[in-house]
């Protein structure tokens, strides 16, 4: 397929008006062809038109409709082939391989959601009968069922060119929930981003669904970005990126005359507990397991492990040892982007220059462009309780080890930590008492919390949790990976009296639907 630069605005392809972007190689600072030039307010209008007019009709579609629709996206996404793979690793500077996995995982979440848009366990339907002889009051026939919030703005993320972008994660789960969406595509992998489109664009004509359940814009967050969240008939927005930029679009979406749920991912440094005993058994094995989580995806995850907190003593000085022999052989990799790469380079001499964390060890340095260099550095907890800004994320392979007293000052830490994404133990039976004591700290501060694992690698699944208190996200209540991210895009209605002739088919009394429903406060089997 011929990248052409062009907006997809429902079936149509629109040429943008603003001046063009081009994606950057980041492995060799080449510029890619086409560039896509930006929209502007009217083709915001026209996207948001299009998707308030598919709305009732795309969310009312069967669940059987639903689910084909999702299972098409991933077919067509197949389709694409090789031509996809090579764009996204030209653009992301991504290994071959690693796109691979994420093509996969990202047709196998769009399957995911097919089934549980299938199960519909997610409308959630409860009824309550009428009980018209009830003393001292009657009560009324009571029935409730999730409908979907409305169009969605999905702003597609740097680090997950395939997963969390155009069909990533957030699209995928305000569709199943009967959501269009309008993605606005990340300005690092535009060709990615059209393929991807068009890919969802030939979906939706196949399966007959009107134009506007799916768009996607280029342009820049400030205008098309900020212009989107704020258009009256979007009705959420879900966004994976910086801190600043998570901040800035949702004070945008509260500060509508109608605020908007914001559901944005945006700062974790997903802190690794290394209790006495495991410490003791397997410090060294520990020292190394830890830096190949550190370098996966030149440290551009999420759930990268960028702190470390333990007790000083010979046995973490152990482990530092054998993390700092690893971090020296660990060879230079390739950021996603310049503006990534910088941004690396200055948190990690924000560190250097802080007069509080000391080098550990440092990787190989790179030969070619944007290629970042691994990093080990530790303090004391006094200094890291003192310092706010030790706990800022440095996006990339580098990570802090706070070396604590006792364990009443490990605890101290942990209650001084921000919301994550994560939070790990690393522990041996004989550390039970002292987890069983940082449990509820870690419950507080994070999403998902580890034992004898490394934060790094996300199962899509129902259990999962991929969220946690700010600045993790700006919503701890939900989770962006797994089924359980559908939730973010729905909302209750209760039907009070409703004649049988005027109830959606989920809470109709014969239940064509076939679900699982709570009826009169017993769950069906
Ligand atoms: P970003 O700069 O936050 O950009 C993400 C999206 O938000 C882009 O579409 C961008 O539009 C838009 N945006 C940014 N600032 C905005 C603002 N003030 N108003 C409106 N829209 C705005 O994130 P990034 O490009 O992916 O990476 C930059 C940094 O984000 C990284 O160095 C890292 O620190 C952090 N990051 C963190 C994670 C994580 O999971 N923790 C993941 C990715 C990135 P434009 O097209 O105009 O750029």
């Amino acid at each position: 397929m011929n990248l052409t630069g062009e907006m997809l605005i429902g079936q149509k392809a629109v040429k943008g008006s603003r001046d063009p972007i081009h994606a950057i190689n980041p492995a060799t600072n080449e510029r890619l062809e086409p560039g896509y030039a930006g929209g502007t307010q009217a083709d915001v209008e026209n996207a948001c038109q299009l998707a308030w007019e598919a709305f009732d009709r795309y969310r009312e579609t069967s669940l059987e409709d639903r689910a084909t629709f999702l299972e098409t996206i991933a077919d067509e996404i197949e389709a694409l082939g090789d031509a996809l793979v090579e764009r996204a690793v030209a653009e992301s500077g991504l290994p071959q391989a690693r796109i691979q996995g994420e093509r996969g995982r990202t047709c196998g979440q769009l399957r995911l959601f097919a089934k549980t848009v299938r199960a519909g366990e997610w409308l959630d339907v409860r009824v309550d009968p009428a009980m018209p002889d009830r003393q001292p009051m009657p009560r009324a026939d009571l029935r409730q069922r999730h409908i979907a919030l409305g169009p969605v703005v999905v702003f597609g993320a740097s680090n997950f060119p395939l997963a969390f972008s155009v069909a990533g994660g957030d699209t995928a789960s305000a569709l199943a929930a009967g959501c269009p969406v309008i993605v606005k595509a990340h300005a690092a992998h535009p060709g990615t981003g059209e393929l991807v489109g068009r890919a969802i664009q030939a979906a939706v004509k196949k399966c007959g669904l009107p134009e506007g359940v799916f768009s996607l814009m280029f342009g820049s967050g400030r205008e098309v970005g900020t212009a989107l969240v704020s258009d009256e008939r979007i009705k959420a927005a879900g966004f994976t990126g910086s801190r600043s930029g998570g901040i800035a679009l949702w004070k945008a979406a509260q500060s509508r005359p109608e605020p908007i749920p914001f559901y944005a991912e945006m700062s974790s440094i997903n802190p690794v507990f290394l209790l006495p005993a495991a410490l003791k058994a397997r410090g060294e094995e520990m020292g190394k397991a830890f830096v190949g989580s550190l370098n996966m995806g030149a440290g551009q995850f999420c759930t990268n492990p960028g702190l470390v907190i333990a007790i000083k003593g010979p046995e973490l000085d152990v482990f530092i040892k054998a993390a700092g022999e690893a971090v020296k052989e660990s060879s230079a990799q390739t950021m996603l982007t310049p503006g990534i790469f910088e941004a690396y380079e200055n948190g990690v001499k924000s560190l250097q220059d802080s007069g509080k964390a000391q080098e550990v060890a440092r990787g190989q340095k790179g030969e070619s462009p944007n290629q970042c260099q691994t990093g080990l550095f530790k303090t004391s907890a006094q200094d890291f309780l003192a310092s706010h800004a030790l706990q800022d994320e440095v996006f990339g392979s580098t990570s802090l080890v706070v070396e604590c007293a006792d364990e009443a000052e490990l605890k101290k830490v942990a209650e001084h930590l921000e919301g994550q994404l994560t939070a790990t133990l690393q522990m041996d039976d004989a550390d039970l008492d002292a987890a069983r004591k940082l449990l509820p700290t870690l419950e507080r501060k994070a999403g998902r919390i580890l034992v004898n694992g490394w934060p790094t690698g996300v199962e899509v699944c129902d259990a999962m949790v991929h969220g946690g208190p700010f600045p993790a996200t700006s919503d701890s209540r939900t989770t962006s990976v797994g089924t359980a991210a559908i939730f973010r895009f729905l909302r209750p209605v209760c039907y009070q009296d409703l004649p049988e002739g005027l109830l959606p088919d989920a809470i109709k009394n014969d239940n064509p639907l076939k679900l699982r429903r709570l009826l009169d406060g017993k769950r069906e089997k």
